[in-house]
């Protein structure tokens, strides 16, 4: 009998931890997996998808809005339950968290629904049941958490996105705080359900590290949509009043709210886990320092996702945990290749994004060619809606190979994802050209942008 009761054992079932289980399985390997909170882990439970399900009942306040110009009466003013859409969504991802679990089980993984810690380089302890399990790999799935910060007095009145989702009552005064992907998408949420929403950052504008073109509209978008964003700001003191909570500013202004949602970042979920005593090399905020194989300073220690503070995104963590089962029990020798990864941010107006930003291309290449557009979305022309769309493509102008793409707009994210594909395959400016346009659509302008609108050279001397 083998010295080892599992050839894998993942703790954290998460899109990451999932998939590599259940790979393993696949290649006939005794795959274990364990986890402390739901089966779905952060992008099922409470981070994308219900986030996605509460964009989409964020939208029907414009269609409503919009409807009459397209010749719709509305028989009454429509009204938002808040309650009813938390119910749909609690049954939505309970309905994908046992399909997770239930592919875990057909694919013959062992599933453990408690905490699992690290004892040594092959031994896993279950916490609730204390039994030890030795394992050939053990591989770190646990995703990350959110961070509070700043700290400041009163910062346990306030929120994060793990409790926003299921919020009792409808906050009718939302302050958002923090300037990232999940401030900007819950401010654009909870303005458009009906929410006055006050977003506060410590920077010049929100999205920081995206184009500027992208940041620069969804600015505009933002405010067009009645969201007070308050930049070069920090907060200072929350307290609670008879009424709800009110946030001191380093401006010396105070906000009254109902909640008070902390965006500003998340960190590796590794604290407890065991990992420094089992020899574990960790970085200064936590993440498990891994290889381009995933894997640890320690031998038979895995990491994937999240809690690597590698690339932050769902996808990502897939095809990490995918690859490395492949690895580790398939006999393949490939390795994540993270060029041109799509990204979405789901606010409203969305934002598209693929490759490198204008910022960054200019510090890579001597010379860099932009095509950018800003267009009326075609919707906007009956509704006398201020809706724009926003296009810019950045190339090598060396080369004519396209760099990177983003798109402010409806449907964004979908094109993106698109794009994508020919940008890996390297795809030229001059491919852009010589794709026929599918017309009426937004999507067209890419392939119909021949006008250069910059031209930026290096100067090398
Ligand atoms: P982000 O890293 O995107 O943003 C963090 C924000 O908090 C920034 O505005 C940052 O400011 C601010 N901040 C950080 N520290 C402080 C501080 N001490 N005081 C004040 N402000 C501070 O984190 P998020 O929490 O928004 O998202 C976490 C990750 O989740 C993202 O990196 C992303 O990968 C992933 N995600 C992806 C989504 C998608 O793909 N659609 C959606 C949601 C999350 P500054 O810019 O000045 O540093």
């Amino acid at each position: 009998m083998s010295e080892f009761e599992a050839d894998l054992f993942v703790i954290g079932a998460g899109s990451g931890g999932v998939r590599a289980a259940r790979i393993a399985a696949g290649h006939g390997a005794k795959a274990m997996i364990a986890e402390e909170f739901r089966i779905g882990g952060t992008c099922v439970i409470r981070g994308c998808v219900p986030k996605k399900l509460y964009v989409y009942a964020s939208r029907f306040a414009d269609d409503f809005a919009d409807a009459a110009a397209f010749g719709w009466r509305l028989p009454q003013e429509p009204e938002f339950d808040w309650r009813k859409l938390v119910a749909a969504k609690e049954a939505e991802i309970s309905r994908l968290s046992g399909i997770y679990e239930a592919n875990l089980r057909k694919a013959g993984v062992e599933v453990f629904e408690e905490r699992a810690e690290v004892l040594g380089p092959h031994e896993v302890r279950l916490t609730r049941s204390d039994r030890v399990i030795r394992a050939r790999h053990i591989l770190v799935a646990t995703g990350g958490a959110p961070t509070f910060h700043p700290t400041i007095p009163g910062l346990e009145h306030a929120i994060s996105s793990n409790e926003i989702f299921d919020l009792a009552t409808f906050p009718k005064r939302l302050v958002v705080i923090g300037g990232g992907y999940i401030a900007v998408e819950f401010a654009c949420v909870f303005a458009r359900l009906g929410a006055k929403v006050t977003q506060i950052f410590r920077a010049d504008n929100v999205l920081r590290g995206f184009d500027q073109a992208m940041r620069e509209g969804l600015r505009d978008g933002m405010t067009h949509a009645g969201i007070a964003l308050r930049h070069d700001v920090l907060p200072t003191a929350i307290e609670k009043t008879a009424d709800g909570l009110r946030i001191a500013l380093s401006d010396g202004g105070t906000i009254e709210a109902d909640q008070i949602l902390i965006a500003t970042g998340r960190k590796p979920h590794t604290q407890g886990l065991g990992l420094e005593k089992a020899g574990v090399a960790l970085d200064s905020v936590g993440a498990v320092k891994v290889d381009a194989r995933n894997t640890s300073n320690v031998e038979s220690i895995h990491a994937v996702g999240d809690v690597t503070d590698h690339i932050n995104l769902t996808p990502i963590a897939i095809r990490e945990g995918h690859l490395l089962a492949d690895r580790l029990f398939g006999g393949s020798e490939q390795e994540v290749d993270y060029h041109f990864i799509p990204t979405a941010v789901f606010t409203t107006p969305e934002i598209g994004t693929v490759g490198m930003t204008e910022a960054e291309a200019r510090e890579k290449f001597r010379c860099v060619d932009i095509y950018q557009t800003s267009f009326r979305a075609m919707k906007a022309t009956l509704t006398g809606g201020a809706e724009r769309v926003i296009m810019k493509i950045i190339v090598d102008g060396d080369s004519d190979r396209v760099l990177g793409v983003h798109i402010l707009g409806e449907d964004s994210g979908e094109m993106v994802q698109l794009l994508a594909i020919s940008l890996k395959l390297g795809a030229k400016k001059a491919d852009f050209d010589a794709t026929m346009a599918l017309h009426p659509s937004a999507a067209e302008e890419l392939v119909t942008l021949r006008t250069r609108s910059a031209r930026y050279i290096r100067d090398e001397a």
